[in-house]
Parts: C-alpha cells; sequence; structure tokens
C-alpha cells in the first residue's frame, strides 16, 4: 500500500475514497462536502503511525477519525510473526 503525503482523504471521517471536484472534497464514504481534505499535518501522522508504528499518533487519528482504513496493530502484530 501507498501512503503518499499528498492522499487525499476526508477531514470528516478519514477515509481515503474522495472525489477533489473544482475545488470541493466529496467523500463517498460519509457525504460530506468540504472545501478542504485531511490537514498536512494528520497525513504525516497516519504515516507516522502506519510506516513508524507510533501508537500514540495512531491513537489520536482513530480518536478523531471514524473510516481510517489503516491497519491495527494488534492485527499487524499477529500477521507479523
Ligand atoms: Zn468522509
Amino acid at each position: 500500500m501507498n501512503f503518499a503525503l499528498n492522499m487525499n482523504r476526508c477531514a470528516a471521517c478519514g477515509s481515503t475514497d474522495v472525489k477533489v471536484e473544482n475545488g470541493t472534497y466529496i467523500c463517498r464514504t460519509c457525504g460530506e462536502k468540504l472545501d478542504h481534505g485531511m490537514s498536512a499535518g494528520d497525513l504525516e501522522k497516519i504515516q507516522r503511525a502506519v510506516l513508524g508504528g507510533d501508537q500514540k499518533a495512531a491513537q489520536e487519528l482513530r480518536a478523531k477519525y471514524s473510516d481510517l482504513d489503516i491497519v491495527t496493530w494488534s492485527s499487524a502484530d499477529r500477521l507479523q510473526n
């Protein structure tokens, strides 16, 4: 999976299923239409959580967004020996 920093995510629920149309971010997951996507700071937090295993960042993200499709640590631990 590619978690590039420039990936568009919904600022309301965190879903990646976002379509950008004329500067409007339309989320197919929660139906929000916003004039911005997820902040660069939170996108970076996702990278830290997913690639760096930063549990604190993952916790903050989960508290804030309901539809993050990032791998949970308990299941990741089971997958990796
Ligand atoms: Zn959304």
